[in-house]
C-alpha cells in the first residue's frame, strides 16, 4: 500500500510485537513533547474498556473499513489478526501536519515498513524489542486485555514480528522502563534539533 499524500512533515514510527511496550513509550512521549501528535488509526476490532472513539482509534464496522479501502482513504492498512484490520488514514496524516505536528505512530511491523516506503525522507522508525520472547509473553498476559484466543494469536504473530527488527532505523530494547523512556526522549530531542 502506498500513499499519494504529499510529504510536508515528519513521522516518528514506533513498531514492535504486541506487548513490547510501544503504547507505554508513545504515551510518555506525548505527555512530554507538545510538538508530537498521535496518529489515531482506524480499526475493526471492538474497543477495550476505557478506549475512546477518535482518541485511541476510529472504531469502524467491517463495511465502513471496506468502504474506506475502496475510496483509497488509507496510507496503509493490514489485517493484523484474522478479521481485525487496522489502518492509517491519509486524512489523519494531513490533519496533523496541518497543525504542524510531528506525527507519532504505534503500528505493527508491516504497516511501519509500508509507511517508511511511502514517506522515505520524512520517517524515523524505531523497533521496540522485548528483552526476550518469554518476557514479552509474560507482559502480554499480565496486561490482561486479551481473552485466551486473542492472546494465542498475538503470541503466534509475535515470533514473526521479532524477525523484522533489523529493517528499522533504531532498535530499542525495552528492559528497564526508565532507561527506555529516556532513550526515547533522546530520539525525539534529536528530531527537534534538526527541525
Ligand atoms: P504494546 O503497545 O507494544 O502492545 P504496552 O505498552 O501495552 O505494549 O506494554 C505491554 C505491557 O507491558 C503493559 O502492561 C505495560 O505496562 C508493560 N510494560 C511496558 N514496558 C515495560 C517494562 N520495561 N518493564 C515491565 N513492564 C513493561
Ligand atoms: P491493539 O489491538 O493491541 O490496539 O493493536 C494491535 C496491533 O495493531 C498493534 O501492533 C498495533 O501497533 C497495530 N496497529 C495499530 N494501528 C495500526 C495501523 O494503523 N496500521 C497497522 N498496520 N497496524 C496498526
Amino acid at each position: 500500500m502506498s500513499s499519494d499524500t504529499p510529504a510536508t512533515g515528519r513521522l516518528l514510527i514506533f513498531t514492535a510485537p504486541s506487548g513490547a511496550g510501544k503504547t507505554t513509550i508513545v504515551h510518555h512521549l506525548l505527555d512530554r513533547f507538545p510538538q508530537l501528535a498521535f496518529s489515531v488509526s482506524a480499526t475493526t476490532r471492538p474497543p477495550r474498556p476505557g478506549e475512546v472513539n477518535g482518541e485511541d482509534y476510529y472504531f469502524l464496522s467491517q463495511q465502513e473499513f471496506d468502504q474506506a479501502i475502496a475510496n483509497d482513504h488509507f496510507a496503509e492498512w493490514e489485517e493484523v489478526y484474522p478479521g481485525r484490520r487496522y489502518g492509517t488514514l491519509k486524512s489523519e496524516i494531513e490533519r496533523l501536519w496541518q497543525l504542524d505536528k510531528i506525527i507519532i505512530f504505534d503500528i505493527e511491523v508491516k504497516g511501519a515498513t509500508n509507511l517508511k516506503k511511502a514517506f522515505p525522507e520524512n520517517s524515523l522508525a524505531v523497533f521496540v524489542q522485548p528483552p526476550s520472547p518469554d518476557i514479552l509473553f509474560e507482559r502480554l498476559r499480565k496486561r490482561a486485555t486479551e481473552d485466551k484466543e486473542s492472546l494465542r494469536v498475538r503470541i503466534a504473530r509475535a515470533a514473526l514480528e521479532l524477525t523484522y527488527a533489523e529493517s528499522f532505523d533504531h532498535i530499542m530494547v525495552n528492559d528497564d522502563l526508565e532507561t527506555t523512556l529516556q532513550d526515547a526522549e533522546e530520539i525525539v530531542a534529536g528530531i527537534l534539533d534538526n527541525e
